[in-house]
């Protein structure tokens, strides 16, 4: 099963994979902007922050 959520970025349809988990980044096919998943039920996107590959260490 999966489900749809439209892209914050640029209102794409965007699959929510079945294992998808709150909180989990994912990418819109369409516009590659990197979107968060805020909630499951029912399915909201947001735009994830733009992290740096910073990771020190
Ligand atoms: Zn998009």
């Amino acid at each position: 099963m999966t489900s749809n959520a439209t892209c914050p970025e640029c209102d794409a349809d965007v699959n929510i994979p079945a294992d998808a988990m709150e909180n989990e980044l994912i990418a819109c096919a369409d516009c590659g902007a990197e979107l968060e998943i805020i909630s499951l039920d029912p399915v909201e996107l947001e735009l994830a922050p733009e992290v740096e590959e910073d990771w020190g260490e």
